[in-house]
């Protein structure tokens, strides 16, 4: 995985009115648009561009803060979330470069990655007592944490896909927590985001694993084959269960083959995962070629999830003809009410 680029320069592409307003206006850079004071950015300008869900230190950013002071980490600041003004979206924070000329004495080129620089992290929601758990110890090497791009931040490669029609699987991504499980040289192992669990009474993860069987499938399935099942894990305690589901439930999107070091592909994962008798994911295209631009596709992404009548968070995009082409199209309607 690459390290996060959650603070970057970019360059303006555009700068639009917002109607009605007299102060404000819209930047866009990429994928993304984010309201800014009239007047402070020009078309072309460099600029520090500072993505949502990002934890920004008010040492950096003084204007964010609202009534009290929050921490992350140990670090007193602010999460960015999405927000509306005057009916627009704005997502994320635009600074001028010379906030960073304060923090290091370096020369800004474009592309250039200033996340650490600024002491800028990736927000984390604290995880609920179900889930915590003990560690065993961190997440295992030999298995990638899941994560995906957002299409905000990779709108060349999207064109460039779009026009060599590549072939995607569709997903709903569902809001609760990462769960991978695992089978690795005898050893059987069940890990939350970023730990590798201890076998506890009263860990959902655990729970969930051992009511559904999982180890024993996997063993039966092959006992010399190493590999790791990752899914979310949804139901009550978790991100406010928004599908309604009675008990917790895994649903799989990514099989991993620890041996190879590579996923399998989307219907070797769904024909294994039926093998298998475990949930997957919601399916809402087996093949699809996109031909939509990224602001059509954000407004596709709106919508109900196919699990209950809440707002579905958005789409997971995954390459059926390679394992490492993936990317996410999150709800902005869903953004905008939950996070
Ligand atoms: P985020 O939740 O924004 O950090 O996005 C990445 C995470 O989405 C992954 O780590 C998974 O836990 C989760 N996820 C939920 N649904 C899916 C899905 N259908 N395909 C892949 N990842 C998913
Ligand atoms: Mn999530």
């Amino acid at each position: 995985m690459t390290e996060r680029q959650l603070a970057t320069i970019r360059k303006i592409d555009s700068i639009t009115p917002i109607e009605g307003a007299d102060f404000i206006e819209v930047a866009r850079l990429g994928g993304w648009e984010v309201v800014v004071k009239k007047g402070e950015y020009k078309v072309d300008d460099l600029a520090i561009y500072i993505e949502i869900d990002s934890w920004v230190p008010l040492s950096v950013a003084p204007f964010l803060f609202r009534n009290k002071e929050r921490e992350f980490n140990g670090v007193v600041g602010e999460r960015l979330r999405t927000k509306r003004l005057k009916g627009v979206l704005s997502q994320g924070l635009l600074l001028p470069l010379n906030i960073k000329d304060e923090h290091t004495k370096l020369v800004s080129e474009e592309g250039d990655n200033v996340t650490e620089t600024l002491g800028i992290q990736l927000y984390e929601k604290p995880v609920p007592a179900c889930l915590a758990g003990l560690a065993k110890g961190n997440f295992p090497s030999f298995i990638p944490k899941t994560d995906q791009a957002r299409i905000q931040n990779i709108v060349r490669q999207y064109e460039t896909w779009i026009c060599n029609e590549v072939d995607w699987e569709v997903t709903e991504k569902l809001d609760g927590s990462s769960m991978t499980v695992y089978q690795f040289q005898g050893e059987y192992g069940v890990c939350s985001r970023n730990l590798d669990l201890k076998r506890t009474e009263g860990n959902t993860f655990w729970d969930v694993a051992i009511r559904e069987n999982i180890h024993m499938k996997m063993f039966n399935k092959d006992e010399w084959w190493d590999f790791a099942i990752q899914g979310e894990l949804c139901g009550p305690g978790i991100q406010g269960n928004q599908y309604q589901l009675a008990r917790p439930e895994f649903f799989v999107y990514d099989i991993f083959d620890i041996q190879k070091q590579k996923y399998l592909l989307p219907a070797e994962r769904r024909e294994l995962c039926d093998y298998l008798c475990l949930k997957h994911v919601p399916v809402l295209w087996e093949n699809q070629c996109p031909d939509e631009t990224v602001k059509e596709l954000l407004e596709k992404a709106k919508g109900r999830s196919t699990l209950s009548n809440s707002q579905r968070e958005g789409f997971v995009f995954k390459s059926n003809l390679n394992d490492v082409d993936s990317f996410k199209v999150i709800n902005n309607d869903w953004l905008l009410k939950n996070e």
